[in-house]
This record gives structure tokens, C-alpha cells and sequence, in this order.
């Protein structure tokens, strides 16, 4: 089995704990110590088992907390990305090859950014490569790193002279010209490790290039990326929307009404868990056939068409599990009442995170007007 259920159980009871501690020692010493970063490194050539494994974790260790597991979750998404990555590029390949083989044998972590950055121009990069000798000279700065504390490698896109985009991975830690900064959400998603970073002049060599440029390969590589990362985006809020539901459950049966008539008896509170639970069933079996979608696409050579709906379907994945999760999250808390927000609840942590599934990594407006066209062209919806 690739994914071994004790050692989930094992990594969960540390993140309660240390959640609960508010302090996240304990959760990354666990986390570090199983197999769990490795699933994709270990996969052995199975993308229904890896698909599956990664949907797996992230439900479990969102339902403690998204924050956590969206710091988790991409690490996850990039080597599952590298690990199944296959375009007839045998140097790309070989350099994907190479960087899960040192993941997995010095036990890294890896963080990523797109460099984007907050200007008057959406999606603006704000890192520059500039050739110089055998390697590039990064300068600049990224707005998102998630996992930037704890990770060993990022990998980072930036544009270079030309103004084409390239993908790089270079080591994080300890490293003076790469400047991880404070914390770019202090208060909501603080446990997801997300900081603004700079780049000092920071000198790469050549092998730290994985592909750049304008060709076929490039494109596919980010929006393959961006098909697991979005494919498993939901995965976590939806963990959350399902505790969620388990903690207005166990209010309704505890508590009574004023005629002393538990609330779980009342047909109103009836009605209000189904819509719950419907509502989570229809998002989890959408993820469900997506995780499985991308288990048989990932097998062999991609394709660009099939890259292409493969990245349309993850992100109608992700925006039908976020607003759901959302939803339920939300309705369950109005069902516990005010004290969803005392000690101990985790529907405060729960309510707080899960309103980022909308904001990331693509946002709805985005996802909208991608799939907006392709229904108002010339052929019937289900032509
Ligand atoms: C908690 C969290 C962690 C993250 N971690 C990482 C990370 O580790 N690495 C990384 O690279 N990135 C990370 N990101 C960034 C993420 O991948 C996205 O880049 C980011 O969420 C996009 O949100 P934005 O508000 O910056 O988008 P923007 O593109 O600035 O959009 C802002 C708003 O503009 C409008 N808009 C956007 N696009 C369109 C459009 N096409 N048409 C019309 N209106 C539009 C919408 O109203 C949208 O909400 C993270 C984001 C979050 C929230």
C-alpha cells in the first residue's frame, strides 16, 4: 500500500496536539519522520494509488486544518507533478528524475512559487533570471510561499531577459540571498507558512534550470502542475466541511430544545443537516471522479488536448469543492451558534481557513471565464 493509514493516524494525532499547543513542532517532526512527503517519490509507477494517496492525506489533515494541510499540499502537488510528468523530454524528465530521487533520499521538502505579486496588472511575476557565466543571476520578489519555513527546495518560476517564463528549483534553506519574509496572511492562514520572499542576486547554475522558454513542453509542465493542484485543492476544505458537519451533529444530539426535545428530533434540523450532507457528497464525488480522471491521464505520454480538459476539469473540481465547503462550513456554524468561537471548537479554525478555497490557487473569476467560452461557442453545451 502506498499510503499506510497508521502512519496517517500517527502524523493527525501530532498536529492535533501541537495544534492545540499552538505550536507546530511535534506535527513536522511526525510529518518528517513518515512516508507520507514521499508518496510520490515511492509511487512506483502507479498514478491511481498516487492520486488517491494524496486525496487521502488531505482530507485527513484538513479536517484539522487547511492552513496545514495547503502548506502540505504543495509540496504534494509538485512532486506528484515531477513524478508523473511525461512529455518525450528526456532532459526535463531526467531532471525531474534527478530532484525526486534527492527529495527522497535526503528527505526534503519542497515549496513553490508562481512569483507572482501584488501590482496594478493582475498576474504580474515580479522575480527576473538574467544569464550570467554557466548559470542566472534571480532577483526580485514572489508575494506566495506557502511551507517557506520548512522547506529544504523551491521551486520557483520567473521570467527571464526575454521575457519568457522558466521554471528553476534551487535550495531554500539557509540560503542569505533568498530573504523569507513575514508572514503574508499573520492572522487567518498563519499555519499554512505563507510569506513574501526576496531574491538578493541570487546565483544558480545551469542545472538549476529545468525548462524555459516559449516551447510546448513549458506550458504543459505549468499546466500540469497546476491540474494536480488544483485537482487537490478541494481535498482539504472538503476534509473541513466534513468535520464540520460531524461537530453540528454531535451538538444536535446533546442539546435540547426549550421543551426538552433534542434538536437532532427537530424536522427543521433534519432538512438543515441533509442539505449538508448532500451538498458534501455531490463535491466528494466530483473530486472522486477527478482523482480518478488524473490517475488515468497521468498514465504514460501526455498530450497537450488531453493536459488541456484535464486542466479545465481540476478547476471546475476545485470551484465546486471550495464554494461547497464554504457553504457547509458555514451553515453548520450557524447551526452550533456562537459557540462555534469558544476554547476547544474547532469550527473556529475550521470557519477561519476555510474561506481561502475560494481565493487560490486560481480564483472563481478566473475559473469562470475559462469555462465560460467553451460553452458559447457554435456547438450545442453537450455537443
Ligand atoms: C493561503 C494561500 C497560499 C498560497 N500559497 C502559494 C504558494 O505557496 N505558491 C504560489 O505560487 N502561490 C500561492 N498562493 C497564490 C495562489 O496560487 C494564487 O496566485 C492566488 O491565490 C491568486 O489570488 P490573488 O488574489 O492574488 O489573484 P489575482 O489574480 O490578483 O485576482 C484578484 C481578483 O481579481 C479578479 N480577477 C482575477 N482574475 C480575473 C479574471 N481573469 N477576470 C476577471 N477578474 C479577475 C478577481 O476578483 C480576483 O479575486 C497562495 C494563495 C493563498 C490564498
Amino acid at each position: 500500500m502506498l499510503l499506510d493509514k497508521d502512519e496517517l493516524d500517527h502524523v493527525a494525532a501530532a498536529l492535533e496536539s501541537s495544534l492545540a499547543a499552538n505550536d507546530l513542532t511535534e506535527y513536522y517532526t511526525a510529518l518528517r519522520a513518515s512516508g507520507l512527503p514521499f508518496v510520490a517519490v515511492n509511487y512506483g509507477g502507479d498514478t491511481f494509488a498516487l492520486a488517491r494517496a494524496i486525496r487521502d492525506i488531505l482530507h485527513r489533515i484538513g479536517g484539522l486544518s487547511p492552513a496545514v494541510a495547503l502548506a502540505f499540499e504543495n509540496h504534494l502537488f509538485v512532486t506528484a507533478a515531477l513524478a508523473t510528468f511525461s512529455v518525450n523530454n528526456e532532459a526535463l524528465e531526467a531532471k525531474a528524475k534527478g530532484i525526486l530521487e534527492k527529495i527522497g533520499k535526503e528527505r526534503l521538502l519542497v515549496a513553490n512559487t508562481s512569483s507572482r505579486v501584488h501590482a496594478n496588472k493582475l498576474n504580474a511575476l515580479g522575480t527576473l533570471a538574467k544569464k550570467e557565466g554557466n548559470g542566472f543571476r534571480i532577483s526580485g520578489s514572489a508575494a506566495y510561499t506557502s511551507l517557506s519555513t520548512q522547506s529544504d527546495l523551491l521551486l520557483f518560476v520567473t521570467r527571464t531577459e526575454d521575457g519568457r517564463p522558466a521554471f528553476f528549483i534551487a535550495p531554500l534553506k539557509n540560503q542569505p540571498e533568498i530573504e523569507i519574509g513575514p508572514y503574508l496572511f499573520p492572522r487567518a492562514m498563519i499555519d499554512s507558512d505563507t510569506r513574501r520572499i526576496e531574491f538578493h542576486d541570487l546565483y544558480v547554475p545551469e542545472e538549476s534550470l529545468l525548462q524555459s522558454g516559449q516551447g510546448k513542453d513549458l506550458l504543459l509542465l505549468n499546466q500540469f502542475e497546476l491540474t494536480w493542484h488544483m485537482t487537490m485543492i478541494p481535498s482539504m476544505y472538503l476534509g473541513a466541511a466534513a468535520k464540520a458537519v460531524d461537530e453540528a451533529r454531535k451538538f444536535l444530539r446533546s442539546v435540547n430544545s426549550t421543551e426538552g426535545k433534542p434538536l437532532a428530533e427537530l424536522d427543521g434540523m433534519t432538512v438543515d443537516m441533509a442539505r449538508l450532507a448532500i451538498k458534501y457528497q455531490t463535491a466528494k464525488t466530483v473530486l472522486d471522479r477527478a482523482i480518478e480522471e488524473l490517475g488515468q491521464e497521468t498514465q504514460g505520454v501526455l498530450e497537450p488536448e488531453r493536459v488541456r480538459r484535464g486542466f479545465e476539469r481540476a478547476a471546475m473540481t476545485k470551484y465546486v469543492g471550495t464554494t461547497y465547503a464554504e457553504e457547509i462550513v458555514t451553515q453548520a456554524r450557524r447551526i452550533i451558534g456562537a459557540r462555534s468561537f469558544t476554547a476547544g471548537q474547532p469550527l473556529e479554525r475550521l470557519s477561519m481557513e476555510t474561506l481561502f478555497g475560494a481565493l487560490g490557487p486560481e480564483p472563481g473569476a478566473y475559473i469562470e471565464r475559462l469555462i465560460g467560452p467553451t460553452i458559447l461557442g457554435e456547438a450545442p453545451f453537450l455537443g
